[in-house]
């Protein structure tokens, strides 16, 4: 059997292209999405096409009980779990921290942070040796934000980040033993359409002059570096955040 992957946010961007090359490594693939069911299934359509399964399911990752059903449905439509990528981000907005609004902090730190911690409680309490599991791989979607510290316009999100980079070292530790890795990667400016959700649809053309590589990167040389976190080929990897930043 074919080993399974949940991706969350996998319709578009760094998501939806780890979807697709985990698909050519092998994978059937859960592609969970919030609002863009027709991209969702674009995506799922490319990976039948591979030969391989693919399941979209959607769920707000910022709640728990929408994350529960998402674990239940992979359990219950694909029939076990080998690798979660805690991929779905929101940058909220970009504001002075004495602008921030209670809902806004609340909704970035949801989405980046405390989905995140439910989705990996779900996925090692499947994947884990004592309760049953065969062991796994895990990866979370960090930022160079998370260094960076965004100044003027997201700390928030900044924040957010460097929360899943703690999340990252310590569960690593934590189910090493369970025969579970543990990483993060740390993109720096991609060209994805999260930017205009900023309200910032310029961002990148503005900020590739200011990267060392000279350009923005792609969600593809991302997603190369999910898969290579997630195959056996870091088998001896674990509690690693990999920066994929142009240098930045
Ligand atoms: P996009 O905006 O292109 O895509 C975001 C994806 O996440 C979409 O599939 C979206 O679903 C999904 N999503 C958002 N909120 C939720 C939610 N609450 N529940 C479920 N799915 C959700 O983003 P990117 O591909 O650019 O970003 C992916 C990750 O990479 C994020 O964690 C981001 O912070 C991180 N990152 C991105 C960088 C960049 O420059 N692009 C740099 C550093 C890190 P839908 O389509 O249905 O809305």
């Amino acid at each position: 059997m074919a080993p399974v992957v949940l991706i969350t946010g996998a319709s578009r961007g760094i998501g939806a292209a780890t979807a697709v090359k985990a698909a050519y490594a092998g994978y059937d693939v859960c592609i969970n999405y919030l609002n863009s069911a027709d991209s969702a299934t674009a995506v799922a359509s490319k990976i039948e096409a591979l030969g391989r399964r693919a399941l979209t399911v959607q769920a707000d990752t910022a709640k728990e009980d929408d994350i529960i059903r998402l674990f239940e449905t992979v359990d219950r439509d694909l029939g076990r779990l080998d690798a979660l990528v805690n991929n779905a981000g929101i940058t909220g907005t970009g504001c002075l921290i004495e602008d921030l609004s209670g809902s806004d902090l609340k909704r970035v730190l949801m989405t980046n942070l405390a989905g995140p911690f439910m989705c990996a409680r779900e996925a090692v309490s499947r994947m884990a040796f004592k309760h049953g599991g065969s062991g796994g791989a895990i990866v979370n979607m960090s930022s160079a934000a998370a260094k960076l510290g965004s100044p003027f316009e997201f700390i928030h999100y900044a924040a957010s980040k460097g929360g899943i980079e703690s999340l990252t070292v310590g569960l690593a530790k934590e189910v090493a033993a369970e025969g579970i890795r543990v990483n993060a990667v740390r993109p720096g400016m991609i060209n994805t359409e999260i930017h205009a959700s900023a309200g910032m649809p310029d961002r990148c053309e503005r900020i590739a002059p200011t990267v060392p590589m000279k350009r923005v990167g792609t969600p593809e040389e991302v997603a190369d570096t999910v898969l290579f976190l997630l195959s056996e080929k870091s088998s001896y990897v674990t509690g690693t955040i990999v920066d994929v930043s142009g240098g930045r």
